[in-house]
Parts: C-alpha cells; structure tokens; sequence
C-alpha cells in the first residue's frame, strides 16, 4: 500500500494541530466530556462522530479505540 505512509504522516500532522483526521474540523471546538476513570483524559467527539482522547497533561490528541471508552 504505498498511499498508508502518506496518510499516516498527514493523520499526525492534523493531530498536532489538533484537527480531526476524518473532516479536518479543529478539535477545540468538538463536544467534550471528561473520561470516567482517568482525570487527565477528555473524550472529544468531532461532529463527523469519530472519537478521540485528549491528554490534557500533555496536551496531545489520538484517536480513541472501543477499550478506551
Ligand atoms: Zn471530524
């Protein structure tokens, strides 16, 4: 698959700037709620309704997977 290495670099480039890799929405302005067993994670739910953990110590987003929730 020589198109994974491309998309994979501009996923990480869209998550440093804290946009969604799916539609490119900025996460900040994403619906937000605190995570139930890790204070210093939040669940941010972008509107094209993929799910991402936000690090707030460290301030870093990645995508969420079904055991995070
Ligand atoms: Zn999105």
């Amino acid at each position: 698959m020589i198109w994974r290495p491309i998309k994979n670099r501009l996923q990480t480039e869209l998550f440093k700037r804290g946009h969604c890799v799916g539609c490119t929405k900025s996460l900040s302005t994403a619906h937000r709620i605190p995570h139930s067993t890790k204070p210093n994670i939040e669940i941010v739910t972008c509107d094209c309704r993929r799910i991402y953990l936000y690090n707030k110590q460290l301030n870093e987003y990645r995508r969420a997977t079904e055991k995070d929730l």
